[in-house]
């Protein structure tokens, strides 16, 4: 077993990336850029990430040797997809350090767990129950009252996973919605907005953020981010302290995401936490001094944190794979507008949903920004 030393990991080093998409691409563009080499494993081929990294190795994440193997070969490991097995990164473990943590991985992959976790640290959450079983369901409804949202307690992201419950009529469809497996039953939060904090902390408990980025979500899918969010002052200050609280509870060395739901009465609620780069702090790519995935790059190889600071307004807009039910998007239309960069993540079949790209508008106001953003993306649009 490998020394798991405090010493940083310099560029000409390969980098660990376990998972294979969007996010580990685009941390692999930041660390190639800087001379690192990059190692990504997931059970897939020809990955958004592997098109771009070094090497790409093709295993499932229960083959403990081959990511012993995997480890052995990388001065870091780091992880872009955090619902891999614990025995996954365990293994990591054994032949190179992991950053951020297992435990910061363990705690963020199952809602259970990340619940109890910031509720017994003192953070805000939204009211919630564990439920195992139907019975328990509808207990924990007359509790919580309806509407409520009932979420399995683990592999949830992007709303997967979800039923929303509007009336005693729907348990029965929710627990089979659900898997009929453990799951979190919550309060229905009529929130003013969602806003979400995207930090960085490194092994010396230095702390960086990007500030509020405000969200906006279609069927539970991040649609567009705007940074700066237009909240109030007192809002982004409180989101940001507890997104420090967070990250300094975790003991994180890495980049986490914080979501908020801003509720009327303007108090902040923790929706959820995830401990990586996060698709509502991809502008930083296009409007900050160090975007998000250099910030990982520099934390997990415990080089000191880049400047956050954000240049100029900026909008981002996702697109989903709709976007192609009748062919390929109008690349040119929306190349046409200067101000705006478009981010394509190399996956070949556009589904549903699928997070295939993104646009960033960068702009003299948050709000002109966002008129670009969606102008673009109409743009791409235009065929119809
Ligand atoms: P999640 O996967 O838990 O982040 O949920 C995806 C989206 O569903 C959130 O960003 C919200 O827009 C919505 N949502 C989730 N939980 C709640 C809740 N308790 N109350 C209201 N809306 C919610």
């Amino acid at each position: 077993m490998r020394a798991h030393s405090r010493e940083p990991v310099l560029p000409g080093s390969a980098i660990g990336v376990l998972g294979s998409g969007q996010l580990g691409r685009m941390f692999a563009i930041a660390a190639r850029r800087m001379g690192y080499r990059v190692h990504t494993l997931s059970p897939d081929e020809d990955t958004p990430t592997g098109q771009v990294a070094d090497v790409e190795i093709n295993a499932p994440y229960e083959d403990l040797d081959a990511i012993r193997k995997f480890a052995s070969g990388v001065s870091v490991v780091t992880f872009e997809f955090e619902n891999v097995p614990t025995a996954t990164a365990e293994a990591a473990a054994e032949c190179a350090p992991v950053r951020p943590s297992g435990h910061v991985l363990h705690t963020a992959q199952h809602r259970l767990r990340e619940k109890t976790f910031l509720s017994r640290a003192g953070l805000p959450v939204t009211r919630f129950e564990m439920v195992a079983n139907a019975i328990q369901l509808r207990e924990a409804a007359e509790r919580l009252g309806l509407p409520a949202i009932l979420k399995s307690a683990d592999f949830g992201y992007d709303g997967k996973g979800q039923f929303r419950i509007k009336s005693a009529e729907e348990f029965e469809a929710a627990w089979k919605a659900v898997g009929e497996r453990e799951a979190v039953l919550e309060a229905f939060v009529d929130f003013d907005q969602e806003i979400s904090v995207v930090a960085a902390r490194d092994i010396r408990g230095n702390f960086v953020h990007y500030g509020a980025v405000e969200n906006h979500h279609r069927n539970g899918i991040l649609d567009i981010s705007i940074a700066p969010a237009r909240v109030a002052a007192e809002a982004t200050a409180t989101a940001v302290d507890l997104a420090r609280a967070v990250l300094e509870k975790l003991e994180t060395v890495g980049v986490l995401c914080v979501e908020f739901f801003v509720c009327k009465d303007g108090k902040l609620l923790i929706n959820e936490l995830a401990p990586r780069p996060h698709n509502s702090g991809h502008f930083t790519v296009d409007a900050n001094i160090t975007s998000q995935f250099e910030q990982q790059l520099r934390a997990v190889c415990l080089l000191p944190l880049g400047a956050v600071t954000q240049l100029v307004p900026a909008a981002m807009a996702n697109l989903l794979g709709e976007l192609w039910r009748s062919g390929e998007p109008d690349w040119t239309a929306a190349a046409a507008m200067p101000d705006v960069k478009l981010h394509l993540y190399g996956k070949v079949e556009p589904r549903p949903g699928r997070k295939m790209g993104h646009l960033t508008a960068l702009a003299g106001t948050a709000e002109q920004a966002l008129a670009d953003v969606k102008r673009a993306r109409d743009l791409l649009d235009c065929k119809l």
